[in-house]
Formats: structure tokens, sequence, C-alpha cells
């Protein structure tokens, strides 16, 4: 079993090699737990402080604004609070991470605290620091969704997403599904992300509600789809056996022809629609709900997989599983990262399963970020898992080779 993240993309390696980060902790030995994490993940300008005055010293002094700073929160002199104020009085425009020991309800009053000061915060990370929730708090940070001066995100205009659409500019991820029982790769969520020629990579954060809010969203989805199928139909004959996840949004299933448009673009491509599965959540009201459920049950006559996506988030729910033909489930990240340590989530995590089970599909949990969230949901006997721990999303071209390294680490 790999014992961290398996994949760094080239893109975020660079970003991350040249972030400037601080680190502040009364504890010499958490210092240096997390310097070495950090050079492990290839950040190479780290600075230490062991309390705020310390602190306020270096990022006043930095010649190069610092980036990132990962506080604790209880130390002698002035502490991880006073700090904070004392970060927002220099509108600090860095990430903020705090780290800490303290109990739960303390970390949400600092993280409010955080928020009302208006800095960047990406998290609260548990000590002892585990890497890959490290990743995944610094991933707000160097996935270069823009953002304004307080780390809000700063979506795209309808007329910048329109331009990126006629040139071209949407490109496909992919990050790997495992099945849990044999660690194969069955196969990959594809995730767009637009190669902007100034701003660089952007997240779709930053442009996917925009789009359906502006009618741009059926484009999107085609252009997205028919990469994917192309992709897919060149694994396919390459002689891999693989099943493509692509985001369909609601406002998407507003055309009665849609299943049949679907069909031909995969047709081109020679993908079967088994091979293909649509995932859905209910992020804006449907506006047309007779229209949408004969296009998603005509979806499922033609062969398409169904997923019903962010399961647990209120938006998609139990009544919609009844409904609708669905084939897997997937449950929210907020259920399956650290599921292990928090009961709630545990509880929503085995409901879901048992559930999901119970009606035939087959359960996804994405975000696992650690060995820790794998064991349970092992335990638990969940199906499939996608997340940080198996392998970040990753350019096309570089998916079958991770596919091969993974198949031979196991
Ligand atoms: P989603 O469908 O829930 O996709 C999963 C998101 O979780 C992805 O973010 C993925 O990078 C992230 N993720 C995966 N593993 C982990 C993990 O272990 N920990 C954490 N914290 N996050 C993880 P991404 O790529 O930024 O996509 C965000 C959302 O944008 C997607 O959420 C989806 O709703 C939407 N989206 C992405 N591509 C498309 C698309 O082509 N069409 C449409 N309509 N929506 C899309
Ligand atoms: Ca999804
Ligand atoms: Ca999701």
């Amino acid at each position: 079993m790999k014992k961290s993240i398996s994949n760094i993309s080239p893109l975020l390696s660079d970003k991350l090699e040249s972030l400037r980060v601080l680190l502040v902790d009364d504890d010499e030995f958490v210092l240096d737990f997390a310097e070495d994490m950090l050079s492990e993940l290839g950040i190479k300008t780290v600075s230490r402080a062991l309390d705020g005055h310390a602190a306020l010293t270096a990022i006043d002094s930095a010649l190069r604004p610092l980036q990132l700073v990962i506080c604790d929160l209880t130390m002698p002199g002035m502490d991880g609070i006073e700090f904070l104020r004392h970060l927002a009085d220099r509108n600090f425009e860095g990430g903020v991470i705090l780290s800490s020991g303290s109990d739960k309800r303390v970390i949400k009053t600092v993280e409010s605290l955080v928020h009302a000061h208006k800095l960047r915060f990406l998290g609260t990370l548990q000590k002892p620091i585990e890497e890959a929730a490290l990743l995944t708090a610094l991933m707000d940070l160097i996935g270069s969704a823009p953002t304004d001066g307080y780390g809000l995100i700063q979506k795209l205009t309808p007329e910048e997403i329109r331009t990126g659409l006629d040139a071209g500019q949407m490109e496909t991820f992919f990050q790997p599904k495992v099945r849990m029982a044999d660690r194969r790769v069955v196969g990959a969520e594809c995730l767009v992300r637009w190669r902007h020629p100034e701003r660089g990579l952007i997240q779709p954060v930053a442009f996917i509600s925009v789009a359906e809010e502006y009618g741009l969203i059926d484009d999107l989805t085609m252009a997205v789809f028919r990469k994917a199928m192309t992709h897919l139909g060149i694994w396919t004959r390459q002689g891999h056996d693989l099943k493509i996840s692509v985001n369909v949004s609601m406002d998407n299933l507003n055309r009665l022809d849609l299943p049949e448009i679907f069909a031909d673009i995969a047709g081109q491509s020679g993908v079967k629609p088994d091979r293909v599965i649509l995932e859905m959540t209910e992020s804006r009201l449907m506006s047309d709900i007779a229209t949408s459920l004969e296009i998603i049950t005509r979806l499922r006559l033609k062969g398409f997989g169904l997923s019903i996506d962010d399961f647990g988030t209120g938006y998609s729910s139990m009544e919609k599983l009844k409904q609708l033909p669905f084939t897997e489930l997937k449950v929210d990240r907020t259920f399956v990262c650290g599921a292990a340590r928090d009961s709630v989530a545990r509880a929503i995590l085995e409901s879901s399963l048992k559930m999901g089970h119970a009606l035939g599909m087959s359960i996804v949990a994405e975000g696992s970020e650690t060995q820790e969230d794998w064991d349970l949901l092992a335990a638990l006997g969940c199906d499939e898992v996608q997340g940080y721990f198996v392998a970040m999303p990753m350019p096309a071209d570089e998916f079958i080779a991770w596919k091969t390294r993974w198949e031979a680490s196991n």
C-alpha cells in the first residue's frame, strides 16, 4: 500500500517549488517535522518562527511577500489568535493554515475568527500533520482559481468563458477510480480545466457556475464530453478496460435529444455508452422536472451509467434515489475524508452504503485522502474509491503511465 500521495502533476510541483512558506510553532520538533514534510512536497523556501512576534518580524522583513503561513494556536508570547489579528491588520494576502491539537469547538471558533478577519483561510490541520491533508489545504492556494486579495474565488465573466470555449482552451484531466476489492483501476472521472493563455490553468470553481448561469454550460459539457470520448476511445483500443465518468449539469437536461447526441459522440470515438458514466448533482433546481426525468431515463435506456454525485450534501438526496434509475452513488467527500475520526460523517457514510447497496448501486467514495480513510471504507464495504490518496486529477497524457505504475506497485 502506498503511504502517501502517489501523483503530483508537473504543473503542481512547479507551483509547490516556488511557494514561500512560514511555519509558526513553539515546538522545535513540530517545526522540524513540518519542514521535512514541506520539503518532501518539493517546497524549497520555508522559514520558521517560535511565536507570533518572531513571525511578524519574518513577514515584515521578507524580501518577497510570503505566500503561506502555517500557524500553531497555542504559543507562549504572542499566541496564534493574536497573531492572526496582526496578520489581518497588515492585510496579509497569503494563505493561512492553522495547525492545532485543540478540540474541535475551539478550532471552529478560531476558524470563524479567521473568516471575520477576511484572511485567506485554507484549513485546519490536526497535529501530527498528515501529508495528504496538508496538500489538500495547499491545493486551494496553488490550484490557480483566480482569487481576489482575500482569497475569495474570482469568477470569470461569461464573455471570457465564451472566448475560452471558442478557442478550444478547455482541457480534460482524469482522476482514477480504484476498486477496493482488488485495487484495480476501473476508470476515471473527467474533470475540466481551462488552460487560459494569460491566467494559466483555471479550476472549475471559477467558471462552471457562471457557465450555468449564462447559458454556456451546453457548449462546455459538449466540449468536455467530446474530449473525454476521444481519450476513452484511444485507451480502449490500446486494450485498457476502463469506464469514464463525465459531469453533467442539471442545466444540460433541457433538450430531449441529449441521449442521442451523447450516444452519437461516443459512437464516433468507438465508445459504447455502457463505458460512460454520467455524474449528476442537483446544484440548481431542475427547471422542468418532467423533461429532466425523461432525459435521465432515456440516457439510462441508451446504456449510459448514471451516478448521483455529492451524495449527502442536501442537493442530492434520498428522494432522487428512489425516483431515478441511478447505477452509482458517489458519497460526497465531506463524509469520506476524516470519517474514521468523525462519528457523524461515519454514520452518514454507513447509511449511504447500506441504502445504495440495497438499491443495487455501486458505491464510490470521493475525497479519500489517507490510509485511515481507505481502511474505514474497506471495512464498511465500499466498492470504489477516488481521491488524493490514490491520485490527484492528472492530464490525459499522464493517465496510462500512472495506471501502469499503480498496477505494477500492487
Ligand atoms: P466533483 O464532481 O465533486 O469532483 C470532485 C472534485 O473533488 C474535483 O475537484 C477533485 O479534484 C476533487 N478531489 C478529488 N479527490 C479529492 C480529495 O481526496 N480531497 C479533496 N479535498 N478533493 C478531492 P475539481 O476538479 O476542482 O472540480 C470541482 C467541481 O467542478 C466538480 O466537483 C464538479 O462539480 C465540477 N466540474 C468539474 N468538471 C466539470 C465538467 O466538465 N462539467 C461540469 N458540469 N462540472 C464540472
Ligand atoms: Ca463529479
Ligand atoms: Ca462530488
